[in-house]
């Protein structure tokens, strides 16, 4: 599972299609609490989830 902003999303989806070959279902999510999760691969708060 992975976490990502809007920037980095299609980079999220590669990742799983590569690792694990099956395609990925992406997921938008609003964070309501004040523990935000983050970008995988910055520092921006997560829109997405990218699960396989
Ligand atoms: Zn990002």
């Amino acid at each position: 599972m992975i976490y990502c902003c809007k920037e980095h999303v299609e980079l999220a989806l590669d990742v799983v299609v590569d690792e694990h070959e099956v395609a990925p279902e992406l997921k938008e999510f609003t964070q309501e609490n004040e523990l935000l999760i983050t970008c995988e691969y910055c520092n921006n708060p997560a829109i997405y989830m990218v699960a396989n």
